[in-house]
């Protein structure tokens, strides 16, 4: 199916909230597509160890991928694992000075540490791989500064569990889209999972190439909707004749 479906609400500012279960499938399954023609595939494979991975993660939260980065390897300079527990937390926050809300961030990260070194497989995380999924998520965002998106992504990144981060740019990107109709990140998660396929490969492909689309092309503030592969399915775009404004999440 190639045409997009008509509005829920002819005429007006609101995207389609009444778009079938099917049809946002199908959707989801050509942005794959089309993304990929775009930026080409992305197998799935872990960039980093599951521990690495979660602790990044929560630096990222309102930070950039650099600042993200300084802060972790800063973090790392402290020492091993055990060290950073140990730091006076004044220490850990000011070595990840550079991701935003260190001081919140600090006592989170060394509290989620010693929660992880203390549990049965110490630092060594990959017990989440046999755990039902349901478990998995729930182990992980028990932990402090954990939330539904950096445990979809260490489960679905590290153990290949079919599971969805939405991060910014996928909620952003999917809602103008009218793939999900407008609602919180948190409920995004559930909305999508359930009309994408239980496909590790196709979600870190679908996860990875919206993360690069909506830093290049879909942004918050200005969309180069001129520009952008996705356009002629996009709701916002026809909604909006082509001038969409600023995301509003
Ligand atoms: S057409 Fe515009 S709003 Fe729609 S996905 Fe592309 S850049 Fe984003």
């Amino acid at each position: 199916m190639g045409a997009a479906a008509p509005l829920a609400e002819a005429g007006g500012p609101a995207l389609n909230v009444a778009r079938p279960d099917a049809e946002r499938a199908e959707l989801l399954a050509w942005v794959k597509d089309t993304l990929r023609a775009e930026y080409g595939e992305r197998p799935l494979s872990p960039r980093r160890d599951p521990l690495h991975e979660l602790i990044s993660t929560i630096l990222s939260q309102r930070t950039n991928w650099r600042d993200e980065d300084a802060a972790y390897q800063e973090l790392r300079g402290l020492g091993d694992w055990d060290a950073i527990i140990a730091a006076p937390t004044e220490a850990v926050a000011h070595a990840i000075r550079r991701s935003n809300y260190p001081e919140s961030k600090a006592p989170r990260i060394q509290e989620t540490l010693r929660l992880i070194r203390d549990a049965p497989g110490g630092y060594n995380l990959d017990f989440l791989q046999e755990l039902p999924i349901k478990d998995a998520l729930k182990w992980l965002t028990d932990l402090p500064g954990v939330g539904v998106k950096t445990a979809s992504l260490v489960l679905l990144f590290n153990y290949a569990r079919p599971v969805f981060p939405v991060d910014t740019h996928v909620h952003r990107i999917t809602t103008r889209l009218g793939a999900i109709p407008k609602m919180g990140e948190q409920a995004a998660h559930r909305a999508l999972l359930k009309v994408l396929p239980p496909d590790p490969p196709f979600l870190y492909e679908i996860h990875v190439n919206l993360l690069r689309h909506g830093q290049q092309v879909c942004s918050w503030t200005a969309p180069r909707c001129g520009v952008c592969v996705l356009r002629e399915r996009c709701d916002a775009f026809r909604v909006h004749d082509g001038k969409v404004p600023s995301w509003k999440a």
